[in-house]
């Protein structure tokens, strides 16, 4: 009988529109901490502190954010790509892969080789800050200098907005076009991979059903169970780097074969 990991790559190869969508668990073998595993995120900061209406409400709250973000941002900058954001790389380069939706700020994906136009990010990203007046965006480096310089909540240069992460808070709008063109490959997709999400967090978290009820198989890798593994055509409980790394083995041996492979 197949192993999982042989049919999901034939399924790669067979499928027209291959969605992966991807979560903060992608990340944890680069050294990026998720949310809700124990040792977390969450473990060490209070959620509310991450709330915009927050962040916009006053400037003590502001500094606070900013002191948070600032602590984690060194290890994202840091952070390289593991097998598992490479092999969905690779998969774009053998022309598998119809778009990569994820919910991660890391800038992996975009480390990892995967084409800018290829990449979805739901919640935004880490690696740009933008002025909540007047839209402006700035590169996040630029603006870490001006927190080692002594300035605790940066403002904008050209307005005197105050400037934020590029990243969604909780209580953020999402950005409208990514998450309709989230929606929109979701829904026309033949085949969606769900690599290391906990599938708990909305709107992100709906995609995998409107997948599933629009036709597409599912697969989902993640360490932990997920609401969604009840409906998936295949639920693998495991890590998401060598798992990745053993589909790509199989999906270069079955393109191989089928003298697709080049
Ligand atoms: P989550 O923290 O809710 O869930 C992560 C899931 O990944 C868990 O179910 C866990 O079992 C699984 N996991 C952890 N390590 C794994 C591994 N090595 N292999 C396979 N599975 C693994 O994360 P989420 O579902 O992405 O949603 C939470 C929010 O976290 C998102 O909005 C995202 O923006 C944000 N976030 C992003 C980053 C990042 O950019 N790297 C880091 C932390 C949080």
């Amino acid at each position: 009988m197949k192993s999982e990991i042989e049919k999901v790559a034939g399924w790669i190869i067979t499928s027209k529109r291959t969605v992966v969508f991807t979560g903060a668990g992608l990340s944890t073998e680069s050294g990026i901490p998720d949310f809700r595993s124990p040792g977390g995120v969450w473990d060490r900061y209070n959620p509310e502190d991450f709330y915009f209406q927050n962040f916009i409400s006053s400037q003590a709250s502001r500094e606070k954010y900013w002191q948070m973000a600032t602590e984690m941002y060194d290890p994202i900058k840091q952070a390289q790509p593991n097998p598992a954001h490479l092999a969905i790389a690779e998969m774009e380069r053998m022309e598998k892969l119809d778009c990569v939706i994820t919910q991660n700020i890391d800038g992996l994906h975009h480390k990892a080789g995967n084409s800018p136009e290829k990449i979805i990010e739901l919640h935004g990203t880490a690696m740009h800050v933008t002025c909540l007046s007047c839209h402006k965006r700035y590169n996040r480096d630029g603006v870490q200098e001006k927190i080692k310089q002594g300035i605790k909540a940066p403002s904008c240069e050209d307005c005197g907005g105050p400037l934020k992460p590029a990243t969604i808070s909780f209580g953020q709008a999402m950005p409208e076009r990514e998450t309709q063109e989230a929606y929109r490959r979701s829904s026309l997709c033949n085949l969606f991979i769900v690599i290391g999400s906990s599938l708990i967090v909305q709107p992100a978290a709906s995609m995998p059903g409107v997948a599933k009820r629009s036709g597409a198989r599912l697969v989902i890798i993640n360490r932990d169970p997920t609401p969604f593994d009840d409906v998936a055509d295949i639920v693998i409980h495991g890590q998401a780097g060598p798992t990745m790394k053993d589909i790509l083995e199989k999906l270069s041996e079955q393109l191989e074969k089928s003298g697709m492979g080049r």
